[in-house]
């Protein structure tokens, strides 16, 4: 029987994040004593839901990558993924203030106003030779340059370029490898993407509910300041007392976390520039015209997520509109909630149809992105980038493995592996 309150716990958990939570049921599963702590008052970081009107709302929306990181990790955890996938057919392409048909699948290619005939067949041959396209050569190879060796036509650039940014979240194609962009679009293609039933939360949930029976001990009164020491005998610091705990895996968010808490230097400028979005999540009374517009010209889209996921009350619809920002430029608030409010009334909102919004301006949705001139995911910081023995760090924005909340998941369960001296 574990001890529920050791004097020195054997892991601490830095964060109750997506991170933090998969990396505390793993260590639990084989034995360990963990405490997790946060200072936000409760488990979830940036995968909460809460309450728009009825509606269920994510902290912005949310797509669970199906086979995924994330998604193998829950499933091995045994933590139910249960929701429903965006709409395919009829998803339209906002460009020069029109609406499109957007070329999702061979009938919407030969349908589509988006595209010349001569542009359709091109699409049609990248879109065909994208699950054969090996992303290695391409790790070390920007967005930008990539499009540019494949097309010059204004109007696929334009299209490529939006693609990448719905399945990666991140606006710098002049910064991004093609190769992680590849992976994650290979990804969202082959397999597609989930809106889960009573938003992530229910991960959380799962997870937290999980880590409790197995013995982790949570505390989510105090924000830690500091790890010091040197393991086995580390002192987790927090404003009110020293936590003791032989290992800790900092889960806490970012770079800029991580550096503070371990002193390590140089993960801020490795991990690249913060991905962030303006976000405007709607209640809605009913449907829109339109269930997802994707903006060609500009950085934006529009979603709705409930239903496919059960989000919103019988007959009502929760959706999101984002703007995709650049990361040395978020914008000024107000011209971003425009931006939003001209796509969701493009998307056929109508204002008598509001029953409630929440605009959440330059939202951190990585805290990094895989720069081609480090090589991709490869170039990212590793999960012993504090070289410190026993202080491992993981996040969205750490390890050779995925994007989102994959590499969260995947950078977790890799630090869990080296305290357990897995192989
Ligand atoms: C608008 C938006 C849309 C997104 N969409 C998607 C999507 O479609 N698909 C996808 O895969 N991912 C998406 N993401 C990303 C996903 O939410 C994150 O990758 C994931 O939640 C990260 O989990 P984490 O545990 O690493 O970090 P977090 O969730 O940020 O958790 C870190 C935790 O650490 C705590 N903490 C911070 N500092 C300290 C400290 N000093 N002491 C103690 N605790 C501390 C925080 O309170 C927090 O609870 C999106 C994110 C946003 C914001």
């Amino acid at each position: 029987m574990k001890d529920p309150n050791p004097s020195t716990f054997d892991t601490a958990v830095i964060g109750a994040g997506l991170a933090g939570l998969v990396a505390a049921n793993r260590l639990a599963d084989a034995g360990r004593s963990v405490i997790v702590v946060d200072g936000l008052g409760a488990s979830g970081g940036r995968s909460r839901t809460s309450l728009l009107a009825d509606h269920l709302v994510n902290q912005g929306p949310h797509a669970l990558y199906v086979g995924g990181h994330a998604d193998r990790a829950l499933q091995r955890l045994g933590i139910p993924v249960e929701g429903g996938a965006p709409p395919t057919r009829g998803t339209r392409g906002l460009y020069d203030d029109r609406l499109h048909l957007l070329p999702a699948g061979p009938v919407s290619l030969l349908r589509t106003s988006l595209l010349s005939p001569v542009e359709k067949i091109t699409v049609g041959a990248l879109l065909a030779r994208l699950p054969r396209l090996d992303p290695v050569p391409l790790d070390d190879v920007t967005v930008d340059d990539w499009i540019d060796s494949v097309t010059r036509r204004e109007a696929v650039r334009n299209l490529l370029a939006a693609l990448f940014r719905l399945a990666t979240y991140v606006n710098c194609p002049e910064l991004l490898s093609a190769g992680a962009a590849l992976r994650q679009l290979s990804m969202a293609v082959d397999d597609g993407v989930l809106y889960l039933h009573g938003g992530w939360q229910t991960l959380v949930d799962g997870l937290t509910t999980r880590a409790e029976a197995a013995g982790v001990v949570f505390r989510y009164d105090g924000s830690v300041t500091g790890v010091l020491g040197e393991s086995p005998r580390l002192a987790i610091r927090t404003a009110t007392e020293d936590l003791s705990a032989r290992t800790t895996i900092v889960a806490a968010g970012g770079p800029e976390t991580a550096e503070r808490l371990t002193g390590a230097t140089g993960l801020v400028e490795a991990a690249g520039p913060p991905t962030r979005v303006a976000v405007l999540d709607l209640a809605l009374d009913h449907q829109p015209d339109h269930r997802f517009v994707l903006g060609i010209d500009h950085p934006v889209y529009f979603s709705v997520h409930g239903p496919p996921a059960r989000l919103a009350p019988d007959g009502q619809a929760t959706a999101s509109a984002v703007r995709y920002l650049h990361p040395r430029a978020d914008g000024p608030a107000d011209e971003n909630r425009s931006a939003l409010e001209d796509i969701a009334a493009a998307s056929g909102v109508q204002a008598s149809s509001l029953l409630a919004d929440r605009y959440l301006h330059a939202m951190t949705v990585a805290h990094g992105i895989p720069l081609a001139e480090r090589g991709g995911l490869a170039g990212r910081p590793g999960i012993d980038a504090a070289d410190r023995p026993g202080v491992l760090i993981a996040g969205d924005w750490v390890g050779p493995e995925g994007m989102l909340a994959d590499a969260a998941a995947a950078s977790a369960w890799a630090a869990a592996d080296v305290l357990l001296g897995t192989p």
